[in-house]
């Protein structure tokens, strides 16, 4: 039960930060993390306090999402969070939110070009608006599913909120954090009505190919990844 245990207490850990930071508001959003070595998964709970919650009350699944440990209900978005794990091997946590800004521009469509270096070495090329599904539905999983095929790791969902992948926990909320930061650059240079520029071309790609070589690497099993 040992890997359990520590994946459990990583997600209260993340949760309250990512609470106590503002990028978790109430009940909103979901987080998981995959266990080492298994075809399984940590995830939080449905509906329920972050800042109330104890490592007991995460619940793991596996990846058909029979029940391993936990008693309380599991985020009904496991089923995404299983689907990426299925198609995305580079990936090792899973972070949902309704942060505001990326929720913003979500709303209005607009997907984030390559706006800054950072972005685009940790994030990908783009982050791309993933067209609105209803929550905990087979839709919005397959949906999910056949986007996060490309590699990046942040995505825009249509009026709900941001996904964010990474290859360990505190890369995942990196990323959150350098996504938040773009959305709000983006959203303030588009509210000037003057021309927002892309970094260029080349740049971009070298940051993707950074980020794909980083991926593979965590693919092949070479570096260290999961709830340790
Ligand atoms: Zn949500």
């Amino acid at each position: 039960m040992d890997s359990f245990d520590s994946a459990r207490r990583l997600i209260v850990e993340t949760a309250q930060a990512l609470t106590r930071k503002g990028y978790l508001m109430a009940t909103g959003g979901n987080l998981s993390l995959r266990i080492p070595g298994q075809d399984a998964f940590a995830v939080t709970p449905s509906n329920y306090d972050y800042m109330k919650m104890t490592p007991g009350d995460v619940c793991v699944l596996n990846l058909e999402l029979k029940p391993l440990a936990g008693e309380r209900r599991p985020s009904v978005e496991s089923a995404m969070h299983a689907a990426i794990y299925k198609v995305r091997n580079d990936v090792n946590a899973v972070v949902h939110t309704h942060q505001v800004y990326t929720s913003a521009l979500a709303l209005v469509r607009a997907s984030i070009p390559a706006l800054f270096d950072e972005q685009a070495r940790f994030l990908g090329r783009s982050v791309k608006l993933i067209p609105y599904a209803p929550s905990g539905t087979g839709i919005l999983r397959d949906t999910i599913a056949r986007h996060v095929r490309d590699h990046n790791n942040a995505y825009m969902m249509q009026n709900h909120g941001a996904l964010v992948l990474g290859h360990d926990m505190e890369r995942a909320v990196h990323n959150v954090e350098v996504l938040e930061k773009c959305a709000l650059a983006y959203l303030l240079a588009l509210c000037t009505g003057r021309k927002v520029t892309h970094i260029p071309l080349a740049a971009r790609e070298v940051a993707m190919a950074k980020l794909r070589a980083d991926q593979k690497k965590i693919e092949r099993g070479d570096l260290k990844t999961g709830g340790e």
